[in-house]
Formats: structure tokens, C-alpha cells, sequence
């Protein structure tokens, strides 16, 4: 074997480089897939050596342990906000005022030739989050959100998953302290790919790019952070311990861009009025092909001692202006709202409105979010409204033009009970991270309510789902209508039962038919994952349906799970007195696996399980033959050789080397079951210093006991 120290400092080095060319060069030195698997062994190394750790490995990006909360840290340079204008005229003051103060002429005409002595560097205002990023010898220390500018919260662990945020600096003459400044954002088409997914699991989809984005830096969980895919882009500079490292913002930006930042593209250097406005027009013209969200142009004095001279007001630099794009947003008329019923009971108002043209389509329905949001806007049927293009993608409608309210204008009521089948609703708070604006969730709570019903079935069969060839939406609504029973998973089953009944209908001929019947037949072997995912649960997604496919064997292994078996590893961190309380079974404790439920949602998967609505569901589908067992299993002892693979593990007492959090991740890698207690099953016992009663049942039991140093040895060896 080759000498695995020398083989993870490559790694690392590789991967790092790998990792900067890809955002710096848009030419990268080798394939994602190729990067993955470098990662891959990377990460196994580093499992197998734990004295090598580095939290400035390239696999710090995949995501460690959920942090507990925010610590909030104070700027060593104020983060100040820029200025803004909307307006061309201001611009125009603006340009001619720093023209001024650095000695040019007073005459219109300087406006437009400039000057020698100043130039104005311009580039994209991307709609992010603002991070300050501070390096010491190179080395990423944290990354702090701009908060009230003078002190912000720690996000380092959001930031080190951001794969344009490099962890170690490349280059000579790198200055011991750097603090680097930018937005995170998040990519259009990604932004596209979380709302998909939040619909499809019954959660608020996010407002817009930005809101998503700090959504996601708000995490505690860094893998859900990781597989977001954030991008940076690093515009300026907080403490800069070397003054000599650059003379103004365009060779700053150069340089940081050679130690493996992303500046950015666009970025013009321009003597006048004339050149501000060009490239204003120039960036207003390609920003909808760029992967951010973009509402403006930032300007600034290139030359940093210029800009030291002008200095800042309290809240803002004086050498530095951004003009807004003014927002794509046209007035119509909100001609009706409709209160439309999901297959998890959700309703959502919908606005349909006249038809009007907004960044090149035809918009002619809005969503209207939820009724907080109605409420706040204070919004009337028959109202003259404006409707914006959140972020570019989704219409919204942004606000009332008050004083053209018809009379007949009438006041949007949220209702009180299903549309559909008049059951009383129930209100729901929205989680705390999402947006302030959404206040309430309305939800039909009726099990037989039709229009939920209705959804569910046209889920269940749809192509991603179930995928059952001939009972599209239409075949669903027009059996619907007959006396076939269709009002649960299990009738589908049934519908052969009914094959006379069903040449009957119209447009059904005896071909659509047989079909229909062979392909109802030919989903029963789809699986408990393709299952899950179909039975419109509440947080279970395609995803989380597959991590759970992984996790357990079949439909009874799941339903019979204890509700700590579906919390994520975040459980590992919880206090002993507050998993025995979760758990009740003290000697499966610690067995805690990475099942994709989050430990907010996992109570609620757990409670539907338990219900006996669910048991009827499982049992009616299992009588028809439909397969309840897992494609996907993965048994983590397999696939792996090492010492401890397949064995019961328990670590106890206080660690030199590790916490036991960390000990027991790695273990696992190694494919160990760590338990939380000693019991007949247990292999072997780590015990640390000062090691209790554990020790003593161990003892008692004939349980093999080793200490740190055994720990060691042995990890160093294999
Ligand atoms: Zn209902």
C-alpha cells in the first residue's frame, strides 16, 4: 500500500486545483465523475487516517455535522451597504461629482471625455447574499453574513460545502490576512430544481433566487447545504493586512482571481459617463443569460486610494454606486382568485388574471403564495394589480394600485373550509426560516375529501411515481364519474374487476381497455421506493422515499421502525435523557442511520405511519399483490473490509483524539454499528478516559474492551 500520507496531500492538492480551475477557467482539468471518485477516495483516507484531519479538506464540501446554531461575530471592517439609484440623472450627478473630487474638469464635456486621472470599474449586481470571508496564512478561517454590517452570523459551515469559495489560497506572496467579500447565490436552474422539489413534498416553494439562497445559508445541516449547489462571487475586500497588494479594484480582482476566487465575468474599466452607460446597457442586455440573478450594475473608483480619499458616509462608501435595473412589472387586472386543493390537503390561492406581457410570456395566472400574503398586499378581486417576475421565473403579483379600485371590487376571504368537500380547515404557522411574509397554511384534513383524493390517484400513477401505462388524469377524471369505485390506492387494483363496466365509457375501446389492465398489473412490482414516493405523504418525496428504500427491507421493516430510526445522525448529538425519550428501548440506542428524513419531518412521516389509516393502505395494496419490499437496500457492512465492519460497537469515556460524534462517523464509514449501550450483542467497548458503568457491563458481559491507544494503532494500521 502506498504511503497514505503522501497520497492524501495529493489528493487534496489535486482536488483543490481541480475545484479552481473549474470556476476560475471554465476549463476544467479532469470530469465530474473523475472528480467524484478522487473525492471518494479521499474521503475513505481520511476515514481510515483520522489523525491526518483537516477542516480545510476539499471533503469539508460534502458536508459535516449539523451545527447547533449561529454564533454571531463582529466585522474587523464594517460591512457597509451601496447606495442606490434608479435613476439616470443621479448617476449622472454621481459620475460628475467623482470626477470632481479627483481634479477633472468642471465642463459638461469632462462628464463625457473623462478624465485620465480616474476610471470607473463596472460589473453585474448580483441578487445574493453578501459574506465576508476572512484567510489567515492562506488558509480559510470563516465566513460571516453581512448582518447589521458591523456584526454578522458564522456561516463557515455553509461556506466551506460552496465549491467556488477556495479553502486554501493558490499562489506566492498571499498576505497573512485577507478578508474577501462577495454574494452567494444560487444558480437559476437550481433554484428551479428546489421549488420543484419543495412542491412535490408539500413545503412553501421560496419566493426567489435570493430568498432560496439565504434560506439555504440558514441550514444547520451542511450535506442539505452541500447538495444545493451555491456559487460565490468575490467583489471586494475587508482586512487586507498587505497595502501593497493591489492599487485599485481591477488588479485586486485579478489577483484574487489567480489565488482561486471567481470574480465574476463582465467587469469593465470605463473613463466616463459614456463608457458607465454602455456597459450599463451591455449588462442589461445579456444578464437573462446569466446563471445568477442579476437587478443592476455596480460602479465604483477603481483606484483604492481614491477611494480611501472620498471615504464613506455612515452607511455607505462614497465611491461606489449601484444603478437597479428598474423591474420587469406591469399593471393588470386580477380577474378572479381560486382556491385550489394539493394531494396533501395544502390549498393555495391562485390569481388569474387578464392577460398581459411581461419578459417575453403571455402571464395570465399568478401565484398568490398563501393568505398571509393576501392579507398584507390587501388584495380585491376586480383590483388593478402589478405583477413582477420574481427572480426572472415566477410571476408574482407585487402589489394594488389602490386608487383604482372598482366598486365592485370584492375583498379576497380566505376560506374556511375545503372548496371541495367542506370540511373545516386547518391553519398551520410556516416554519421560522422561511420568509416573514408567509403567514399560514390551510389545510383540508379530510381523508375523503375528493379533490385530495383525486390529486393523490393522478400522483400515484404519474410517470415518475407508479408509472401506470393508461391511467393518465383524463381516464382518472372520467372513471370518476362512473360507479367504479376509484377513491383509493388499492381500487386502482381492482379496476380489472370492472373491465365491462369500463368498455362502456366512452373513448375506452376494447384495446385502451386491455392496456389499461396490464399496465395496472405491470406497476405492482415497481417497489416500496417508487410506492413511498407515490402515496403523496407529507415530507416524502422521490428522494426521501429512495433514502428510506436504502434503509429498511420492506414496508413492515419501516412501519415498525421506532421514530429515532428515521431522525438523521443529527441525533447522535442529542443528550442521552432526550433519546432514551425518543426511543423507550435503551439498548437500541445509538444505532441512529442516515435515513433522509430531517428531524423536524421525521415525527410526522413516524405519526402517518403509525396511523391506521396507513395500515389499511398497506394491507389493501399487499392482499392485491402490489410489492411492498425494497429494490434499493444497501446493508453499509457489506460493501466494506476492515476490522470493525459488521460489528456492534459502543464508545464510552472522554477521547484525546476525537469526539465521539467524530469516532462513531468514521466507524461507520468502516461499516461499525455504533450503539449507544453495552448489551449480549455488543462486540467491542472503547472506552476513553474515566469511562463508568459501561466499562462495568462490559466487564460483566465478556465484552472485548479497548482503549485509546489499541483504537489508534489499529486505525493506523488498516
Ligand atoms: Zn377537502
Amino acid at each position: 500500500m502506498s504511503d497514505p500520507t503522501k497520497r492524501i496531500s495529493e489528493l487534496r492538492t489535486l482536488l483543490t486545483r481541480a475545484n479552481a480551475a473549474y470556476y476560475q477557467d471554465a476549463a476544467p482539468t479532469m470530469s465530474d465523475s473523475e472528480f467524484d471518485t478522487l473525492l471518494k477516495e479521499l474521503a475513505e483516507l481520511e476515514a481510515l487516517h483520522p489523525e491526518l484531519h483537516d477542516s480545510n479538506s476539499p471533503t469539508a464540501r460534502v458536508g459535516g455535522d449539523p451545527i447547533e446554531g449561529f454564533e454571531t461575530l463582529p466585522h474587523a471592517v464594517p460591512m457597509l451597504s451601496i447606495d442606490n439609484t434608479y435613476n439616470e440623472d443621479e448617476l449622472k450627478q454621481w459620475v460628475d461629482r467623482m470626477l470632481k473630487n479627483t481634479g477633472g474638469s468642471e465642463s459638461e464635456s469632462a462628464l463625457f471625455e473623462g478624465s485620465p486621472e480616474i476610471g470607473f470599474a463596472c460589473e453585474p449586481k448580483i441578487d445574493g447574499v453578501a459574506l465576508s470571508i476572512r484567510y489567515e496564512q492562506g488558509r480559510f478561517i470563516r465566513a460571516l453574513t453581512r448582518g447589521d454590517g458591523e456584526q454578522g452570523d458564522d456561516v463557515s459551515h455553509a461556506a466551506r460545502t460552496i465549491r467556488s469559495i477556495p479553502l486554501t489560497l493558490e499562489g506566492d506572496s498571499i498576505p497573512d490576512i485577507i478578508e474577501i467579500r462577495g454574494e452567494v447565490y444560487i444558480p437559476l436552474s437550481e433554484f428551479l430544481r428546489i421549488n420543484e422539489a419543495r412542491i412535490e413534498e408539500g413545503d412553501e416553494p421560496f419566493m426567489n433566487p435570493r430568498n432560496a439562497c439565504a434560506g439555504t445559508l440558514k441550514s444547520l445541516d451542511p450535506k442539505a447545504i452541500a447538495s444545493r449547489k451555491l456559487g460565490f462571487v468575490a467583489h471586494g475586500r475587508g482586512e487586507l493586512s498587505d497595502p501593497e497588494f493591489a492599487s485599485g479594484h481591477q488588479e485586486f480582482c485579478d489577483r484574487i482571481s489567480a489565488m482561486g476566487f471567481d470574480v465574476g465575468e463582465h467587469r469593465t474599466l470605463e473613463t466616463n459617463l459614456k463608457g458607465v452607460l454602455s456597459s450599463i446597457q451591455h449588462i442589461d442586455a445579456i444578464r437573462h443569460d446569466l446563471q445568477y440573478a442579476t437587478d443592476g450594475v455596480v460602479i465604483r473608483v477603481d483606484e483604492f486610494a481614491q477611494q480611501d480619499a472620498m471615504g464613506t458616509t455612515s452607511k455607505s462608501p462614497r465611491w461606489c454606486i449601484a444603478y437597479k435595473f428598474p423591474a420587469e412589472r406591469k399593471p393588470t387586472r386580477l380577474l378572479r382568485v381560486e382556491h385550489q386543493v394539493g394531494k396533501t390537503g395544502k390549498i393555495t390561492p391562485r390569481a388569474t388574471l387578464e392577460p398581459v406581457l411581461l419578459a417575453g410570456t403571455t402571464v395570465s395566472h399568478a401565484t398568490l403564495h398563501n393568505y398571509g400574503m393576501i392579507r398584507t398586499r390587501d388584495l380585491h378581486e376586480q383590483d388593478l394589480v402589478e405583477v413582477e417576475k420574481a427572480g426572472e421565473i415566477i410571476p408574482q403579483v407585487v402589489g394594488v394600485i389602490l386608487d383604482q379600485r372598482p366598486d365592485s371590487a370584492t375583498q379576497i376571504l380566505p376560506p374556511d373550509h375545503c372548496p371541495a368537500c367542506d370540511a373545516p380547515l386547518e391553519i398551520e404557522p410556516i416554519e421560522a426560516h422561511e420568509d416573514p411574509t408567509l403567514e399560514t397554511t390551510r389545510r383540508c384534513m379530510n381523508p375523503e375529501c375528493p379533490a385530495q383524493i383525486r390529486e393523490k390517484l393522478v400522483w400515484f400513477a404519474g410517470r415518475k411515481q407508479m408509472d401506470i401505462d393508461g391511467l393518465g388524469e383524463s381516464t382518472i377524471d372520467q372513471i370518476r364519474t362512473t360507479d367504479i369505485p376509484l377513491n383509493h390506492f388499492a381500487d386502482i387494483f381492482d379496476l380489472h374487476k370492472h373491465r365491462d363496466a369500463l368498455l362502456e365509457l366512452e373513448r375506452m375501446g376494447e384495446k385502451k381497455v386491455d392496456n389499461l389492465i396490464a399496465g395496472i398489473e405491470d406497476s405492482k412490482s415497481r417497489g416500496m421506493a417508487k410506492l413511498l414516493a407515490g402515496m403523496g405523504i407529507r415530507h416524502v418525496g422521490a428522494t426521501t422515499a429512495k433514502l428510506l428504500a436504502r434503509r429498511f427491507r420492506d414496508i413492515d421493516e419501516l412501519r415498525s421502525a421506532a421514530l429515532w430510526e428515521l431522525m438523521p445522525t443529527a441525533v447522535n448529538t442529542m443528550s442521552q435523557a432526550k433519546r432514551e425519550e425518543l426511543t423507550g428501548s435503551k439498548d437500541k440506542l445509538g444505532e441512529v442511520y442516515e435515513t433522509g428524513l430531517g428531524a423536524d419531518t421525521a415525527p410526522a412521516v413516524h405519526e402517518y405511519l403509525q396511523s391506521r389509516a396507513a395500515s389499511d393502505t398497506f394491507d389493501q395494496l399487499k392482499q392485491r399483490g402490489v410489492d411492498l419490499t425494497s429494490k434499493d437496500i444497501v446493508d453499509p457492512s457489506e460493501t466494506i473490509e476492515s476490522p470493525f465492519a459488521g460489528k456492534t460497537i459502543v464508545i464510552t469515556g472522554t477521547l484525546e483524539n476525537f469526539t465521539r460524534t467524530q469516532l462513531s462517523d468514521q466507524l461507520e464509514v468502516m461499516g461499525a454499528k455504533v450503539s449507544g449501550s453495552v448489551s449480549g450483542s455488543t462486540d467491542l467497548l472503547i472506552a476513553g478516559e474515566k469511562a463508568g458503568s459501561k466499562r462495568t457491563k462490559a466487564e460483566s458481559l465478556g465484552v472485548e474492551i479497548w482503549d485509546e491507544d489499541t483504537l489508534m494503532e489499529t486505525l493506523k494500521k488498516s
